[in-house]
């Protein structure tokens, strides 16, 4: 249910009580930031974590209404609700489960007791009750939960694995602030590289900047037409890339709105983490390639590993130095040998 709130662009609130309010809590970090993979971050809330709306509600209405009046303010159809309660009868956590169904949401309980998970038992979509009689059992087996839920919604969110590539100087050759699609010269062994990484099942993921844009040297057009004429040429052996990336941007630009400091412009990870959101990439797995420093830095920045093809001298050591791209492509392929042998699995079994 999780995954597929996600995968229709959802969202997950979760509250609780006290040591369950700090579960909720864990959840939400677990999905915001990461849990065993890096990749984009997943929207969830915890409904205690405002404390101004918590005590206004809870002041001017009732303490059992602080949880539903957030989901009345922040659920939307679609979105998950987890409802934690050791006893299952939270009164406050019922009524928010209340809320949520009134608002299209889907409900999840983390439950406890010998019964059936108390009165949110019979009333969450999904109950999983945690049946000890002590509290601190309940809590512990709630903690695993979590663990669980994250690693399998991780799992399922984000099975790819991508080579993130520079264009300029690592894909073909460097032309000063080239545009012109006639130009396009791959340099030595790329084609036949790309190949072997697509068969290898790694994604392959476009990352430039091109500041040309900002600096009014060409434009939006002219950056697609060279990566049309970039993909054709790829594509006649096969080797298409599977998504093109890049950053129109420069602070010191003249044409407006690209004259702007920007999220993408490596060495910042944006280009990096807007193509993980769109084509499911679990960056642990995944491998940033390029010329120069700022290649390196974004790949380090996103949580991929990195390698620096060519002469270039980088202040963020890379992974791996390659004299060329198919020195670069046989020490990803190399690596992904031994890391496999080495395998563990994120999932944790309950
Ligand atoms: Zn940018």
């Amino acid at each position: 249910m999780i995954f597929s709130c996600y995968e229709q662009g959802g969202k997950v609130l979760a509250c609780g009580n006290g040591g369950s309010a700090m579960e909720a809590q864990h959840l939400v970090a677990e999905l915001v930031g990461k849990f065993e993979r890096d990749r984009a971050s997943l929207p969830a809330l915890a409904l205690h974590q405002n404390p101004a709306a918590l005590t206004a509600v809870a002041n001017d209405y009732s303490y059992s209404d602080a949880f539903a009046h957030q989901v009345e303010a922040l659920g939307a159809t679609g979105d998950v609700l987890v409802a934690i309660s050791t006893s299952g009868s939270s009164e406050n956590v019922v009524r928010a489960v209340l809320a949520a169904k009134e608002k299209g949401m889907l409900t999840v309980g983390y439950l406890g007791g010998e019964g059936g998970g108390g009165r949110l038992g019979s009333l969450v979509d999904v109950p999983v009750v945690l049946q000890a009689s002590d509290t601190a059992t309940v809590q512990a087996g709630h903690l695993v939960l979590t663990h669980t839920i994250c690693g399998l919604v991780e799992e399922a969110l984000f099975p790819n694995k991508a080579v993130f590539l520079d264009r300029d100087g690592t894909l073909i050759v460097n032309r000063h602030y080239g545009y012109n699609p006639e130009d396009i010269a791959f340099l030595d062994g790329v084609v036949e590289g790309l190949l072997e990484l697509r068969n290898a099942r790694y994604r392959l993921v476009l990352v430039s900047n091109q500041s040309g844009v900002a600096r009014g040297y060409f434009d939006e057009q002219a950056v697609a037409r060279m990566h049309d004429r970039l993909q054709r040429m790829l594509d006649q052996h096969g080797a298409a890339l599977d998504g093109l990336e890049h950053c129109p941007h420069h602070p010191e630009g003249i044409v407006s709105p690209y004259d702007a400091e920007c999220a993408c412009r490596k060495p910042a990870p944006g280009m990096l983490r807007r193509a993980a959101g769109k084509h499911g990439i679990n960056l642990s797995a995944s491998w940033m390639v390029g010329d120069i420093e700022a290649d390196v830095e974004a790949g380090h920045r996103a949580g991929v590993r990195t390698v620096l093809v060519g002469p270039e001298e980088s202040r963020t050591p890379p992974d791996f130095r390659a004299p060329d791209f198919a020195a670069a492509v046989r020490h990803i392929l190399g690596t992904e040998i031994l890391k496999d042998s080495s395998k563990t699995t994120a999932s944790i079994g309950l």
